[in-house]
């Protein structure tokens, strides 16, 4: 058995990893790294891309998943397997699928072909999200896929008492000091402030993850929100909503008083204040970068309006997100939705792994036991 790295050790973006034996061989993940745009793709050869016989996807965001077209391009010809969720959120159309939840539940370990024998579990980093226990034979490889326990409103099936010959953990915070715990106290004192002092406020989020975490921390607070229509649809609408999503987070939405996006970019010139109904409201807006003129527009009259800017994760350098936050009309609290260093040990205490292997962490990691070990891609390591 082997694990090649095609990417996502030591770097952040294009997280993918082969596993081959003799009979068969998967990919987990195939991801695009953004930031990178001369080199995007994962380390993988024609030859090794067309002996792929399943690539199975942890989620759906590009980091993980945005290497598909490609993949089509250079001849892979094998099965995608992921949740429901995950292929409707895909960007891109897809060939031959396996749906995970017609295969079996959460923790619940179903043949996927001769020698492959396969478990996921929820992984409470957005919809959809999965982690993957693979058995060949007598070995066992874990991949955590981007995870966090302690999310507000995702559910996760917390790794526990599992035996692996290999570990590939989420370690994207790296050495970052304060773990999920220490956020949430930061980020619902915000809110809590926001609640108290009756101002608006604006939440810059990504498409999929961390919106409706803060959905919740508002929602349970009863401050009116407002979104788009189709946020309003997802949350309402998704298929298996109890299979992913919190029953707190679910209750709390119920009540959740809310306006449509729409008719608030209408109420008035950008260079007013803003008024009844939404001089209290959270404002959520799809958009983690403040790439888009209309919503630095909305955060301006927020701040005009004695409200504030609130940040919950990763800012582009040269985005506008960090640049409201660099002039500090903005705030960061993040809402975590990855492991730090802390949190993956601890993982991997609470677990039985011979090796493990961080991912998704660009920072130069040093360990002085020699079960972790770091890898770069095109690094191979045999169990
Ligand atoms: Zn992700
Ligand atoms: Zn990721």
């Amino acid at each position: 058995m082997e694990l090649y790295i095609a990417g996502g050790c030591s770097e952040h973006g294009r997280n993918s990893f082969l596993v081959s034996s003799k009979k068969c061989c998967f990919l987990v993940d195939a991801g695009l790294m953004k930031e990178k745009p001369d080199e995007p793709f994962p380390i993988l050869s024609d030859e090794q891309i067309k002996s792929i016989d399943y690539l199975f996807l942890t989620h759906c965001h590009a980091d993980h998943a945005g290497a598909i077209p490609w993949l089509y391009d250079k001849g892979f010809r094998g099965k995608i397997v992921a949740s429901r969720e995950t292929f409707n959120y895909l960007p891109c159309s897809v060939k031959e699928t396996v749906v995970l939840e017609e295969c079996g539940k959460p923790l619940r370990e179903f043949r996927m072909g001769d020698d492959l024998w396969v478990q996921w579990g929820r992984s409470g980093h957005c919809i959809g999200s999965v982690w993957y226990l693979f058995r060949i034979k007598d070995r066992r490889i874990l991949f955590t896929g981007d995870y966090e326990e302690r999310s507000y409103a995702y559910k996760c099936d917390k790794i526990r008492n599992v035996y692996a010959d290999l570990a590939v953990i989420d370690c994207a915070y790296g050495y970052e000091k304060d773990g999920a715990d220490a956020h949430r106290k930061d980020i619902e004192r915000a809110v809590d402030r926001v609640k108290s002092e009756k101002i608006p406020s604006i939440f810059p989020v990504p498409a999929h993850g961390r919106g409706f975490d803060v959905l919740r921390l508002l929602a349970e607070r009863g401050i009116p929100v407002v979104l788009s229509k189709t946020q309003v649809q997802e949350y309402r609408m998704l298929d298996d909503r109890r299979l992913w999503l919190k029953r707190g987070f679910l209750d709390a939405v119920k009540d959740l008083i809310s306006y449509d996006i729409d008719d608030f970019e209408k109420t008035s010139d950008v260079s007013d204040v803003i008024n009844e109904p939404y001089q209290n409201a959270g404002i959520l807006v799809r958009d983690s970068q403040l790439a888009k003129q209309v919503n630095r527009d909305s955060a301006e009259r927020v701040l005009r309006s004695g409200g504030c800017v609130i940040l919950t994760g990763k800012q582009d350098p040269s985005g506008f997100a960090r640049k409201f936050l660099n002039e500090e009309r903005a705030e960061f609290y993040r809402i975590s939705v990855h492991q730090n260093v802390d949190e993956m040990l601890r993982l991997a205490r609470r677990n039985s792994f011979r090796t493990v292997i961080p991912f998704h962490c660009r920072e130069k990691l040093t360990f002085r036991k020699k079960t972790i070990k770091v890898l770069r891609p095109g690094d191979r390591i045999r169990f």
